[in-house]
């Protein structure tokens, strides 16, 4: 255990952010990182509970020894704490960039947890620093080749441990470079692209081959002893309003990958909001990138229009510690958006009535009708609540409905009534040599558990390939 008073002794220090105004004038990653003295003592802050529900079901869904890193952290023991935590985690700089820290909510001290998050990212950075971090090339083949469809998270993690354990392995990807939602759809800030292709380069090195601007189909993958299919949950929810088609109306991951895109190149956005009134339907995380992404792109306003009343600012009694609680939170594009305009750019119960456009058939304005919820549970429109405001780009980041129909049509596969290609034996396999994993086979979720349901697939193909 780390120092037993440690809880008491040292408070909660979470990386800081940058402030606003430097922020808001680049697409750099957000935080700053602490110093070392910083992370020691913050690791010492670890209780090793009896019962550690920060690696439980209900915590972190890769299950890391958080604990005993954070032990080993705290004693100075960086490289012995680095390797704990490689035990589990594939991939901590992205987890350390991205993930809402699920354990942390989970964790014993609640609203002053242990800062598991910072802690991990600067065990890997610390490695990668100090080269600890070297391709590790199997001793062994075992002459199976397996293909993995998608390079998200949850592709690259079965690929790295297929490799592991000395399968020939292909990546196979649709788009210019890989990462998947990782490098385009999580903004640059959020997690630095520099970052996703280090990872790769590494990959690369240890034997991973990546077949990019491919789109993968049954026909060209006969010669593979197994295909694992890590397609995502891309196809967005759309909204059910006339003008759809209007020029200025983009979902919201088209945007923000014209947006990284112009930041690689350096160049300015195709789509980009600089001089724009921007209105982002959805309240949720993607939501919130487009509007740090609208803002960093010099957009005139940013408003999100959410149809769910405001959540609570505490638990209530029906969502107790240690589940997730599902409280308000004001996220770093929400809080930039208040320190430009004043207030927070979310309304909520409030949806779009109607698109209009100008006669070159492009947004000129979004006429919206706050919403009520009728005793039967339904929404309906307030009579007479319709407000007309400004806007020449909306983008759409109400949810997704599952995985996109092309793909399916090139495995000849069907999607259950999620969109999702979940197994109903609650496994990977699909049938023949198919498997699946990742937002593809349980619907849109997080990077960590990508990352952990691309691992628990590799280890079923492992299993089947080996023996076969
Ligand atoms: C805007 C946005 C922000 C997010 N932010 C966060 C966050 O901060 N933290 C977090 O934990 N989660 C976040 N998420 C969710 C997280 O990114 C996803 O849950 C995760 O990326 C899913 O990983 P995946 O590997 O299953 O699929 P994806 O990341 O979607 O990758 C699928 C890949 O498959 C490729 N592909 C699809 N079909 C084919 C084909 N036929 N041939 C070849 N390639 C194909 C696609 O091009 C893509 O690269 C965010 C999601 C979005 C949309
Ligand atoms: S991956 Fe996420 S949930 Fe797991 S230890 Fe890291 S921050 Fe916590």
């Amino acid at each position: 255990m780390g120092s037993t008073t440690g809880f008491l002794d040292v408070i909660r220090i979470e990386n800081p952010f940058r402030a606003e105004e430097a922020r808001l004038g680049d697409f750099e990653d957000l935080h700053m990182p602490n110093p070392p003295k910083v992370r020691h003592e913050q690791a010492s802050r670890c209780m090793n509970c009896g019962v550690p529900f920060c690696q439980s079901d209900f915590g972190c869904p890769l299950h890391n020894l958080i604990p005993e890193w954070n032990d080993l952290l705290y004693r100075g023991q960086e490289q012995e704490a680095l390797r704990r935590l490689l035990r589990t985690a594939p991939f901590p700089e992205f987890t350390g960039h991205v993930c809402p820290a699920l354990c942390e909510k989970a964790c014993n001290l609640e609203n002053d947890a242990t800062t598991n998050k910072d802690n991990e990212l600067y065990l890997i950075e610390t490695g990668f620093a100090k080269g600890w971090i070297q391709p590790r090339i199997p001793a062994v083949r075992t002459g199976k080749r397996v293909a993995v469809v998608g390079s998200g998270p949850s592709g690259l993690a079965a690929a790295d441990l297929l490799n592991q354990l000395g399968h020939e392995v292909t990546v196979i990807e649709k788009a210019d470079r890989p990462g998947g939602l990782l490098m385009y759809g999580i903004p640059n800030m959020k997690l630095p692209k520099s970052i996703v292709e280090r990872r790769i380069r590494l990959m690369e090195a240890e034997g991973i081959r990546f077949e990019l601007n491919t789109e993968a189909k049954a026909e060209n993958l006969q010669d593979y002893d197994a295909v694992l299919l890590c397609g995502g949950a891309r196809k967005p929810r759309s909204l059910n309003v006339e003008h759809m088609d209007a020029r200025g109306v983009m979902f919201a991951v088209d945007y923000l990958t014209a947006a990284t895109k112009a930041v690689l190149k350096g160049t300015a956005s195709e789509a980009g909001a600089e001089g724009k009134h921007v209105i982002v339907v959805g309240g949720g995380d993607t939501g919130n990138d487009c509007v740090g992404t609208a803002l960093r792109q010099g957009c005139v306003s940013v408003t999100q229009l959410e149809m769910m009343p405001a959540p609570p600012e505490d638990r209530t009694v029906n969502n107790p510690w240690p589940e997730w609680p599902r409280i308000l939170r004001t996220d770093y594009g929400q809080m930039e958006a208040i320190y430009r305009q004043g207030s927070d750019p979310r309304i909520y119960e409030t949806t779009v009535k109607q698109i209009l456009t100008d006669e070159q058939g492009r947004i000129s304005g979004l006429e919206t009708v706050k919403l009520q919820r009728t005793p039967e549970g339904r929404f309906e429109q307030i009579a007479g609540s319709e407000q007309t405001l400004p806007c020449e780009l909306l983008l759409i980041a109400a949810g997704f409905v599952g995985c996109e129909e092309k793909t399916l049509a090139s495995f000849d596969l069907k999607a259950d009534g999620r969109g999702r290609l979940l197994p109903e034996d609650g496994s990977h396999h699909l049938g023949g040599k198919f498997y699946s994993a990742g937002d593809m086979r349980n619907g849109q979720s997080l990077v960590v558990r990508a990352l952990a349901d691309g691992r628990a697939a590799a280890k079923e193909i492992d299993q089947k390939i080996n023996f076969k």
